[in-house]
């Protein structure tokens, strides 16, 4: 039996309240970005936060190869950057952190403590030439998912619930994410809602899916499809369909840098050559060395 976690993500729209939403669970490929780096548990927990935040998010594009990155950067923060990633159920991320003056703080530092004055910057790069637009708010809030609350709601007027618990134990972490949002004019709506007030339909979705529970949206017995029914059996009619499958997945490779050096000047790819005798590049994604050849050893 493969486990609920495994499961695809769930798209869903209740078309009578213009609503949408987005069920995930991530276990083996949360595991798997994780393995690549030694964090401690606290980094561990808001990279895992981040990362289902980017699977909800990445998975409202239009499954054609965008791009959603979710970037959280500080002034002086004990994390000094945060990088997820999402393209076509792709997943990746990493922190950079000041090891020190995180190992003073306490056992479940705020999200203050971790990033004092912070910013969390949503990129959307559209595939096929369709351009890139970027969101910035301030990282505040409890959490890294009211601050993507506040990015829909402040940047986009787009009224947006997200709900995401994880668990952590010895045998790994697994979490899920549950995200709904008003599109009054439907998906496509450029016609936002600044202009009105009351949004009955909204509050109404609203009231319902704040009655999820922590423990509902990990139990391995509820599926995402049960989760829906639970939350929305009353309505008219909810759609729901299945999104991509989640994976972890990083662009770096040895020939596609070998490409990007390639593209310097022989004398340019001369000074990056380190003690090692080879260019080094570094993916901070998978925590791996990548070691190039210098041009003249290429080039006989
Ligand atoms: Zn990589």
């Amino acid at each position: 039996m493969t486990s609920p976690f495994e499961a695809l993500p769930v798209h869903f729209t209740l078309p009578a309240r213009d609503a949408r939403g987005r069920f995930v669970r991530l276990d083996s490929v949360l595991r798997e970005i994780l393995a690549a780096h030694d964090y401690p548990t606290c980094i561990k927990l808001v990279l895992a936060e981040a990362i289902t935040l980017a699977a909800l998010i990445g998975s409202l594009m239009k499954q054609d190869g965008g791009q959603v990155t979710i970037q959280a950067q500080t002034e002086g923060g004990i994390v000094e950057l945060l990088v997820v990633d999402y393209r076509g159920g792709e997943l990746r991320g990493h922190v950079r952190f000041d090891a020190e003056r995180l190992a003073r703080l306490g056992a479940n530092p705020s999200l203050f403590a971790l990033f004092g004055k912070g910013y969390l910057a949503m990129t959307f790069d559209q595939s096929f030439g369709k351009g890139r637009y970027q969101g910035i708010v301030p990282l505040d809030g409890d959490s890294l998912s009211q601050a993507c609350e506040s990015y829909f709601t402040q940047s986009e007027q787009v009224p947006t619930m997200i709900r995401i618990a994880i668990e952590s134990d010895a045998t790994g972490c697994r979490s899920a994410g549950y995200l709904v949002q008003h599109l009054p004019e439907g998906e496509e709506g450029r016609e936002r809602l600044h202009v009105r007030l009351d949004h009955p339909e909204w509050e109404h979705v609203s009231i319902l899916s704040s009655t999820l529970t922590h423990s509902e949206l990990l139990d391995p017995a509820v599926d995402g499809r049960d989760l829906l029914w639970r939350l929305f059996h009353e309505e008219d009619e909810v759609r729901a369909e299945d999104g991509v499958a989640l994976v972890k997945g990083c662009r770096c490779n040895l020939d596609h840098i070998r490409d990007v050096i390639g593209r310097f000047p022989p004398e340019e790819q001369a000074e990056m050559v380190g003690d090692t005798g080879t260019i080094v590049v570094d993916c901070a994604f998978c925590s791996r060395a990548f070691h190039i050849d210098p041009p003249a050893a290429t080039q006989g």
